[in-house]
């Protein structure tokens, strides 16, 4: 895959690089190497002024680099401002709470036969991250923040179709006086990858992306026995039982599915809804993705841009074709409009069998699939009836429902009355083949630290070991 910027609104290639050369990946893992001994030494409060300078960064250029992200992978202006708001705003969350989730963790020193007994939490050295191309930013922030905040350094290896909005990260943190190598930008191909995590110095992996390429990088982590933390692919469950407020679950269903152009690994993909209500959601559904407007990403009116490349765009057709060629029903959209850019309207597809694609796989296009069923067992048997396990939603006013939706849905979030959407506040992650390990929170911070067991036994002087510098 060349690395480029190819603008998906027009299909027209803007800007190319060379790939890095074997050399220059090497002195890339130094830096970073070198710099993980400069800033675990650092103290929280330093790496936090670094991190709000970088939040102050994202916030003070918004428009700039939301263009960018928009002109890289075709979401809407209004929804890469989105984004970079909701950077700046993780950098702060890091920044401000960083001392209580690193804070030293004490523990029962009697019934360890200690003086003092207690957990640590420490960096581990320099992480390879490679990201995806959806949420450009958010995707590397939402790793970054933590790693840098914790003493880690980061190696990004950003989708070969954002190589402007990674060459910003890097820029980014170096202008916001995280030391030089603190956090660096690999320009290389995924065939790169091996090499970068095969190296003793690198000592851990994160990767967002999809089900193929965390096979890939669990095997080579596997083999070098490193850390991994993998978000892949989801295909949601929404389900909409007979006591919720339909108008409420259409609005909301059209948004999760079509946020992000419809790619968006949490968004909502297979709306499973009661039979009661089923006629009356699926003619409100199919009324409101009918009614959002298509078209240029830069232009505030449009609701759903292009999709991020012709190659994706085709894989979603073709996904939709399958299941209309085996009997599924179109209830609206389902053909790409002629002209340049890899535009596919919002779509609506029912009568689904589990021969069909659209049945197990991913849609990563803004395409929704209707199931009914008949009974709340049913919904949760199609809701879990996938290999994946992300998020899920659940539409229902009847308290008892939401507890056992809450308890039943295989997923690693359940969002009852609501939308899966990411907070720095919450974990983020998935079960089954949608990945393993968290983001965000304090436990995506502490993905990438030894979590370090003190004993003191007799004998220590009371300022010794415990003061911890930070
Ligand atoms: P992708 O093809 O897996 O690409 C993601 C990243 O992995 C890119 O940097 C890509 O590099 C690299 N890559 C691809 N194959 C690789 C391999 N065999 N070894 C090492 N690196 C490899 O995914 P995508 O199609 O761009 O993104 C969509 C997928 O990501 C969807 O499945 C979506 O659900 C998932 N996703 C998950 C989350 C989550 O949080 N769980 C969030 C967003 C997206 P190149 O660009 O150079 O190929």
């Amino acid at each position: 895959m060349p690395i480029a910027t190819t603008n998906p609104a027009t299909g027209r290639t803007l800007k190319s690089y060379e790939p890095m050369s074997a050399e220059q990946i090497d002195a890339a893992i130094e830096r970073a190497d070198l710099a993980y001994r400069q800033l675990r030494g650092t103290t929280i409060a330093q790496r936090g002024r670094w991190l709000n300078a970088a939040a102050d960064l994202l916030e003070a250029e918004r428009d700039e680099i939301a263009r960018l992200m928009t002109t890289e992978m075709g979401k809407t202006y209004a929804s890469a401002r989105a984004e970079v708001t909701k950077c700046a705003g993780a950098c702060r969350f890091y920044a401000a709470r960083a001392a209580e989730f690193l804070a030293d963790e004490p523990a029962d020193a009697e019934a360890v036969k200690a003086t003092r007994a207690f957990v640590r939490y420490q960096p581990i050295g320099p992480v390879l991250a490679v990201m995806p191309w959806n949420f450009p930013l958010w995707q590397v922030l939402r790793f970054a923040a933590p790693a840098l905040m914790a003493g880690n350094t980061g190696l990004l290896k950003h989708a070969s179709n954002v190589p402007q909005t990674a060459l910003l990260l890097e820029d980014l943190f170096r202008r916001a006086g995280f030391p030089e190598g603190a956090f660096t930008t690999l320009l290389i191909g995924s065939a790169e990858v091996e090499r970068v995590l095969s190296d003793p110095r690198v000592r851990a992996a994160t990767l967002t992306g999809s089900e193929g390429a965390g096979r890939s990088i669990a095997q080579i982590a596997g083999r070098e026995l490193k850390k991994t933390v993998l978000e892949l692919g989801g295909s949601d469950p929404f389900v909409v039982m007979p006591s919720a407020d339909l108008e409420r679950a259409a609005e909301v269903a059209t948004t999760a599915r079509c946020q992000n152009n419809g790619q968006s690994c949490i968004a909502a993909k297979r709306f499973i809804v009661h039979t009661d209500v089923f006629d009356a959601f699926a003619e409100k559904l199919a009324a409101n993705m009918s009614a959002l407007r298509v078209g240029d990403p830069m232009d505030p009116d449009t609701d759903v841009g292009p999709l991020a490349s012709e190659g994706g765009r085709d894989e979603v057709h073709a996904q939709v074709r399958d299941a209309v060629d085996r009997g599924a029903t179109v209830l609206c959209g389902g053909e790409p409009p002629a002209g340049p850019g890899w535009f596919y309207p919002p779509t609506v597809v029912t009568d689904l069998r589990p021969e069909m694609r659209m049945w197990s796989e991913e849609v990563f296009g803004p395409v929704a699939g209707l199931y009914r069923v008949s009974s709340y067992d049913e919904a949760i048997e199609v809701a879990n009836g996938t290999s994946f396990g992300l998020g899920s939603n659940a539409w229902t006013r009847d308290p008892q429902e939401q507890e056992r939706f809450a308890a039943d849905l295989d997923a690693g979030n359940v969002f009852v009355n609501g939308m899966t959407t990411s907070y720095p506040e919450l974990p983020f992650g998935g079960v089954k083949n949608s990945g393993y390990g968290r983001e965000l929170s304090a436990l995506g911070m502490r993905e990438f630290c030894n979590t370090k067991t003190v004993w003191v036994g007799e004998g220590a002087a009371s300022a010794g070991v415990g003061a911890h510098a930070e």
